[in-house]
């Protein structure tokens, strides 16, 4: 009785259709199975996303074990890596770039690439949901599975950010990614950091903006093989039109690079989707061109290498100041060097042997 009332109650409840669970049951097996690292090398180079996510968190690990499995997962994957054209995407907070980056990346995937998008931002903490680690960024494009999108390792040095993105790129080569995208912010060092891992560097700036370059370094200018001027659409085309030709010819005051490239300025929308087909087309052809002198090749040789002293780099400074003898006696010399009592150069000296000398 009290059910036939419920049923034409506003509070009964329709059958429904059943709910799809909401997390991928196959993701649930794998998650529970603690994959070793043949597993992880397998499915990174079946191209398996979960997996590839995965790895890339071993490789994001400052956990010991974490870092041990990381490397040797890269080293497996090492064979199969290289076969892409990594690029550096820049430019300042509001240029456009997860727009570009959502306009011509559907593009790219759409006419049969597979595009990883990676990102440094070493003052991103995810938690604070950073800039380049917004979920709700880029929405048609993480939709596609021939895209890979991941955000920007949480915060710590520029270093060690940096190198494990660079690893991750190797990851996603491995995993058939075939053309990686490197996004950071361009209001720092970071851009450096990216420029030492990529093969073009492609500089976003907006047009109308006034003449000082917006904030963007003459340094970050001269690394830039191609400028864009973002968001040519509406009232905003000619004013684009006259940025790129006047960004055009400051161009040409600049050195020439190592490539033998010469940077060029092209304009696009990435509201309307327009000017990707032909920036794709100029890389393309950048890259033919610097293949055919042996540009390509030795800048990436010179990037691995680069990276090698950099690890060196930054795990001897981790060493060195999570070590808490070091710590102590550093404690000490710090204030013998503010009160004048040492100069720094006998107290780094001094703190530099008790280190050696105890390895
Ligand atoms: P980011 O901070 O460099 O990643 O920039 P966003 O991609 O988030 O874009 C910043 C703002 O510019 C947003 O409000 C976008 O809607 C707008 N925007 C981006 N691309 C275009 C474009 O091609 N045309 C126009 N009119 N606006 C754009």
């Amino acid at each position: 009785m009290a059910e036939k009332a419920l049923s034409k109650s506003a509070l009964s409840v329709l059958k429904g259709v059943a709910h799809p669970p909401s997390v991928n049951p196959n993701l649930k097996q794998i998650k529970r199975r603690n994959l070793s690292v043949s597993d992880y090398i397998e499915g990174i180079l079946a191209g398996d996303r979960t997996i590839l996510g995965r790895s890339i968190t071993l490789v994001e690990s400052n956990l010991f074990k974490h870092i041990e499995q990381a490397q040797r997962i890269i080293e497996g994957c090492l064979p199969h890596a290289g076969k892409s054209i990594r690029i550096g995407i820049t430019g300042v907070p509001g240029v456009g770039k997860s727009s570009f980056i959502e306009s011509i990346g559907t593009y790219l995937t759409s006419s049969g690439n597979k595009l990883a998008v990676l990102a440094i931002d070493p003052s991103s903490e995810r938690s604070k949901g950073s800039i380049l680690g917004d979920k709700t960024r880029m929405v048609t494009l993480s939709a596609q599975p021939e895209a890979f999108i991941r955000p920007s390792p949480a915060a710590g040095t520029l270093g060690g950010v940096a190198r494990k993105t660079r690893e991750s790129i190797l990851l996603c080569e491995a995993a058939g990614y075939d053309i990686i995208f490197v996004e950071t912010v361009g209001v720092g060092q970071s851009e450096t950091a990216v420029h030492s891992m990529v093969d073009f560097f492609l500089l976003l700036m907006l047009s109308g903006a006034g003449d000082e370059l917006q904030g963007i370094k003459r340094g970050i200018m001269e690394m830039a093989d191609m400028l864009v001027i973002t968001k040519a659409d509406g009232s905003n085309i000619e004013t684009a039109r006259h940025a790129a030709a006047e960004y055009s010819s400051a161009l040409h005051m600049f050195p020439a690079s190592d490539s033998g490239w010469k940077p060029i300025v092209l304009i696009c929308s990435a509201q309307y989707n327009t000017g990707m087909e032909q920036i794709w087309e100029q890389i393309l052809e950048y890259k033919k061109y610097t293949t055919s002198n042996g540009f390509f090749e030795s800048q990436r040789k010179k990037q691995a290498l680069y990276w090698m002293h950099e690890t060196i780099r930054e795990n001897l400074i981790t060493n060195f100041y999570g070590n808490s003898k070091i710590r102590k006696r550093l404690d000490k010399l710090n204030d013998n060097v503010l009160n004048n009592r040492m100069s720094s150069f006998i107290a780094a000296q001094q703190i530099l042997e008790f280190y050696f000398a105890k390895k």
